[in-house]
């Protein structure tokens, strides 16, 4: 989200909540560059994808299970809430960014992973191997050994 004031493109979400009996969501950002204030209204339900399931079947997007989700991976890890908020909207906005009608909940699981992975560590393992259930421990350790070089990104 660009800021409308000084073209940055780095906002934060200072504020988050469902308006429009649940049919949109008001943002309150603030620009990280210029510090001003602004609201924006997105139409969740209109423009996210459905998820297509493991098992095939398709279900609406839905950001309390993402945000539930999240939210185990990070028990007591020094994380400010702020920042959850922050990783799911830039994660909504990927998955509206594909176009698609529909997307596959692995797609997801990855694009938190990409972000939660600059976040916290403990929380990106404990998301991981929820999400992923690594199939065998060779790929568990690789995850592992990413986490070093991949923490030192900008994110
Ligand atoms: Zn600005």
């Amino acid at each position: 989200m660009y800021c409308p004031f000084c073209r940055a493109d780095d906002t934060k979400v200072i504020d988050s909540r469902l308006v429009a009996e649940g049919c949109q969501v008001r943002r309150r950002r603030e620009c990280t560059v210029c510090h001003e204030r602004f609201t924006t209204f997105e139409a969740a339900e209109l423009v996210m994808p459905r998820i297509i399931k493991r098992d095939g079947s398709r279900e609406p997007y839905n950001d309390h299970k993402l945000r539930a989700g999240l939210m185990r991976a990070l028990e007591k890890r020094p994380v400010p809430l702020e920042q959850v908020e922050t990783l799911i909207s830039k994660v909504e906005s990927q998955l509206r960014a594909t176009g698609e009608r529909e997307v596959q909940s692995e797609l997801i699981g990855q694009l938190i992973m990409e972000q939660l992975v600059h976040l916290d560590k403990v929380a990106y393992v404990r998301f991981a191997s929820v999400y992923r259930s690594f199939s065998d421990i060779k790929e568990f350790g690789e995850a592992i050994a990413r986490l070093d070089t991949r923490t030192g990104d900008k994110p």
